[in-house]
């Protein structure tokens, strides 16, 4: 570019820059402090506008702020920036002046329109049309009739300069938004040429109007002038100044490790002046004119976009004035319009490509310049990262070398943490054996870009030789410059998990085994015996599971204490391990409940030696400080058959060793089929009486009790029925226990006893208002507590008279009744109703101990009374009973009476009344 300006319009230009550096952000910005007032602006600064830089206007929240703020009235008058914009302005003016032509008369060069185009731009946006631009009006104004021009014509090129900076401006910060940035790139340029000719072009109207009615050819021929005059004039200026802000700025910024010498600079461009003196002062036919552009691509190339312009500035004024004063290549060149034109078109060519070259050879600096800072970045985060990292070097001599180890690998390396002590050694140094291979093989890939990162755990030693297990993590880089190295690298970064492995095998150890023996739990004992089952097959041979429990263990624990208990299970354990082949699984599943589980007997018999000699072993006494304890256990144990699995393995061998604690401890028993259908059996029948409680399957039968003397019925007693859907009506005996230990007695012998009660008028219509009712309680109903008050209710809901009421209790229940239930049992009575004693005679209790009973009735047990016949121990008990019931006042049944001969024999030793199938079995009352 380069234009016939002159130079002394340029010379206050630098300041202009640092004034706008310390100028504050013109009123409007968001982010100026407001404590500092707009005034603070040093008097001489022209404002340096960055509004189209701004990119905090881009954040939402200061945008609103923004907006807000362009409402209010501008913080004062910006005396400081339009003195100095004005003086510049005339300055440059004046400059013009001096190259005034004297027909046209017009001056040469117009440094006054790059000035008004850059006092629009950088001026802040909001005082643009309200201040800048008037005053420009003015200045301009001035400046022409300076030069001589008359009133008229001067504030035509007033107007037309305004016009100039309007559209020229406008257009540049649409092209380059990003004002102080501009001359970094080729759209900058761009933005620089476009705006310059869209703003001489702008100018013309005015001037036509102006000239073309009195003289038309010299209008035309003042424009064949004005746009090339105006558009280098322009370009040369705003070039300059641009171009060294930017430069400024990046100084300031202070990232210049790449920046050119002085010397050079003041080497390049001496020379490249000195060729343009001895150009422009030889003769038109020394044709020494090429000899520019190669001078301009050498200082574009070495001295960047500042200097390239300010020498454009400088060989321009220097061309200008030579042209002017006839000398240098275009002399000759006539008229001396056509003159202006051809050499500022040669300066504005030359200048052009100089900054494009210094432009592109700035980009590129700039490029290395944000590569290097990346770099720093990244050492700058290796150094602080806690995660030991190193980079190592891929190239093919030198693959694994370290180049830079970080301080966290340093620590981890070595304790004594020597700086610098890795890098150099090849990160083989650091593996553990046999890993070097695979981690080679790693960075082989990295390096053939096979891949980006690789992943693994991998066994590293540290420089005491301590082996740790490391997940390692490399990853490619790529070319970097890092520890002023510039040759492809990795990272590699290491995570130190011995510890949590460690951990992580303790838990699962602890997850898996029993803390105390140190034995499987029964979580690894299942996956045992199901692994030994699955294996069976190939083996052809069975396997078997051993359920041992410790009998009487709990008296250990209650009499010696609990420690010396667990001396005793570590015993045992480590006995039952003793005992076993190595194949063979030892669990603790349990307080005092042990597992075998092995996989290779062959059978039945094999397994049944098994487990006695399992039994022997455990079973020997342990001397505990100076006490022996005595040692039993009891053996369940069952075989794996097609389909069980470890669960049904282990119900199984539970409930044979279940078995043989009933058939007495220190046994073993084998599980047998039967046994598992019975157990099934008691599981089916649970869930039907369940069901049958909740729909009411159940009917209440009579049985009547007779006075032996009269035959006559004085009582009936109640018994159940389960009206079961499928087997019809069940007796007691085959379900009554069930019931009591699923717990649902409370709930059916209420039941019984309320329907009983219901059935009482019925009763007493079919024998006589005298007949009691008799219904059994289980000895679940009275434990828990609230039987007085389930009486009662009964006795209100029906309107039984209570003195008709007799409740039985078995014999054995009652022997275990303690003081709070015989609170209990006083209270029944208290509503009236009577106490009998059932099953009397099996239960082993004395008569005497009956006394401290409140009971009112025995009921003497069939198996006596059935017996009397043949055997006269049993006719004494039965004798001795009634005998002893009479003096105590107490009444007396016999039960199960089934011919006359023994009702005859009752009579006979003063039994008062009997029950039992000679009078009638239990039945429906009838309709
Ligand atoms: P239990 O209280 O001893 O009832 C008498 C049992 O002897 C009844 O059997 C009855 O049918 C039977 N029996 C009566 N006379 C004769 C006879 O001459 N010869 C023979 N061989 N047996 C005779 P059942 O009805 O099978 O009842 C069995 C047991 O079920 C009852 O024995 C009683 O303990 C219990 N039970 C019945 N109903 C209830 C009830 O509602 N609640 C409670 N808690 N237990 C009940
Ligand atoms: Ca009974
Ligand atoms: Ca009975």
């Amino acid at each position: 570019m380069g234009g016939a300006s002159s130079g002394p319009g340029g010379q206050g230009v630098p300041s202009v820059d640092e004034g706008a550096a310390r100028a504050p952000r013109p009123p409007g910005r968001p982010v100026r402090p407001a404590s500092v007032p707009a005034r603070r602006a040093a008097p001489t600064a022209i404002p340096l506008d960055r509004e189209p830089h701004a990119p905090a206007a881009e954040v939402p929240a200061l945008r609103r702020a923004a907006k807000a703020d362009a409402g209010r009235p501008p913080v004062g008058f910006p005396w400081a920036a339009t003195a100095t914009w004005s003086a510049v302005y005339l300055l440059a003016g004046v400059l013009g002046g001096i190259t005034r032509l004297p027909s046209p008369p017009v001056a040469f060069v117009w440094p006054a329109a790059g000035v008004a185009l850059l006092w629009f731009v950088l001026t802040p946006r909001e005082q643009r049309y309200r201040v800048a631009m008037p005053a420009l009006l003015v200045m301009a104004f001035l400046a022409n009739v300076t030069t001589g021009a008359s009133a008229v014509t001067s504030l035509a090129f007033a107007l037309a300069n305004v016009a100039h900076a309007v559209v020229g401006g406008g257009l540049f910060l649409r092209l380059a938004p990003h004002t102080p940035d501009s001359l970094r790139d080729a759209r900058g340029l761009l933005a620089l040429g476009a705006g310059s000719l869209a703003g001489s072009v702008a100018g013309t109207p005015l001037i036509l109007a102006l000239i073309a009615p009195n003289d038309l050819p010299g209008a035309l021929s003042i424009i064949g002038l004005w746009i090339p005059r105006f558009t280098a004039s322009t370009a040369v200026v705003m070039a300059f100044v641009l171009a060294w802000r930017a430069h400024l700025a990046e100084r300031r910024a202070g990232v210049l490790r790449h920046a050119r010498s002085r010397g050079e600079i003041a080497v390049v461009l001496s020379f490249a002046l000195a060729v343009h003196v001895m150009v422009d002062s030889a003769r038109p036919d020394d044709a020494f004119a090429f000899l520019t552009l190669p001078v301009t691509v050498l200082v574009g190339w070495r001295l960047g976009p500042a200097w390239t312009a300010t020498y454009g500035l400088v060989a321009g004024a220097v061309g200008v004035v030579a042209t002017l004063g006839g000398a240098g290549p275009f002399a000759e060149v006539s008229p001396v319009t056509t003159r202006t034109v051809v050499v500022q078109a040669f300066i504005a060519v030359t200048g052009l490509v100089g900054l494009a070259l210094s432009l592109e050879v700035e980009q590129r600096r700039l490029a290395l310049e944000a590569s290097d800072r990346r770099g720093d970045a990244l050492e700058r985060t290796l150094q602080r990262a806690v995660v030991p990292n190193a980079l190592l070097s891929l190239e093919e001599g030198s693959r694994g070398t370290i180049r830079y180890a970080n301080p966290a690998l340093e620590r981890w390396w070595s304790d004594d943490g020597d700086d610098g002590a890795l890098a150099g050694r090849t990160w083989a140094e650091l593996l553990g054996p046999d890993e070097h291979e695979r981690f080679v093989g790693a960075l082989d890939d990295l390096a053939a870009g096979r891949t980006e990162v690789w992943e693994g755990e991998v066994a590293h030693r540290t420089r005491s030789g301590e082996d740790r297990v490391c997940l390692a993590v490399a990853g490619l880089v790529g070319r970097e410059h890092v520890a002023g190295s510039a040759e492809r690298v990795a990272t590699v970064q290491l995570v130190d998990v011995t510890d949590r492995t460690a951990l992580e095998e303790r838990l699962a150890h602890q997850a898996l085994h029993d803390q105390l023996t140190g034995l499987p739990n029964r979580t690894l004992l299942q996956e045992r015996i199901d692994h030994a089952i699955a294996a069976a097959p190939r083996s052809g041979r069975a396997v078997a599971v051993l359920f041992l429990d410790l009998d009487h263990f709990k008296r250990v624990n209650d009499s010696l204490g609990h420690a010396a208990g667990d001396t005793v299970l570590v015993e045992v354990a480590s006995r039952l391990v003793e005992a076993v082949r190595p194949g063979d699984t030892v669990a603790r599943i349990g307080g005092d409940e042990f597992v075998v589980c092995c996989p290779l007997v062959e059978g039945r018999h094999v397994g049944a030696e098994l487990a006695t000699r399992i039994l022997r072993q455990v079973c020997r006494p342990i001397t505990l400080e100076g006490r022996t304890i005595p040692v039993s256990a009891s053996i369940g144990m069952t075989l794996a058959r097609p389909g069980t699995d470890a669960g049904d393995l282990l119900r199984e061998a539970d409930t044979a060793m279940y078995e043989a604690k009933l058939g007495g401890r220190g046994r073993t028993a084998f599980f047998s089929d039967p046994l598992f259908d019975r157990v099934r059996l008691d599981l089916q029948l649970d869930a039907e009486l369940r069901r049958a409680v909740d729909e009411q399957q159940f009917v209440v039968h009579f049985q009547p009790i007779v006075e032996l003397g009269t035959g006559r019925v004085c009582a009936v007693e109640a018994l159940l029925r389960w009206a079961h859907p499928a087997r019809g009506l069940l007796l007691p005996g085959e379900w009554i226990d069930a019931a009591e230990a699923a717990g649902l007695l409370p709930e059916l012998g209420e039941w019984a006893i309320t329907e009983a009660f219901e059935q009482w008028p019925r009763i007493a219509r079919a024998h006589g208002e005298h007949v009691s009712v008799n219904v059994n309680v289980s000895a679940s109903q009275l434990r828990d507590g609230g039987f007085a008050a389930v009486v009662e209710h009964a006795l209100q809901r029906t309107g039984m008279p209570p003195d008709r009421a007799v409740l039985e209790l078995t014999e054995s229940h009652l022997l275990t009744i303690r003081d709070s239930l015989v609170e209990e049992l006083e209270r029944v009575r208290g509503l009236g109703v009577r106490l009998a004693v059932d099953d009397f005679g099996t239960g082993y209790s004395s008569l005497t101990q009956l006394t401290a009973l409140p009971i009112d009735e025995v009921k003497i047990d069939r198996s006596f009374v059935a017996a009397m016949a043949d055997d006269a121990r049993s006719r004494a008990v039965v004798e001795g009973v009634v005998a002893m019931a009479r003096a105590m006042s107490l009444a007396v049944v016999a039960e199960g009476v089934e011919t006359p001969e023994i009702a005859r024999r009752l009579s006979a030793c003063g039994c008062p009344t009997a029950q039992g199938y000679l009078w009638g079995r239990p039945a429906p009352l009838e309709p």
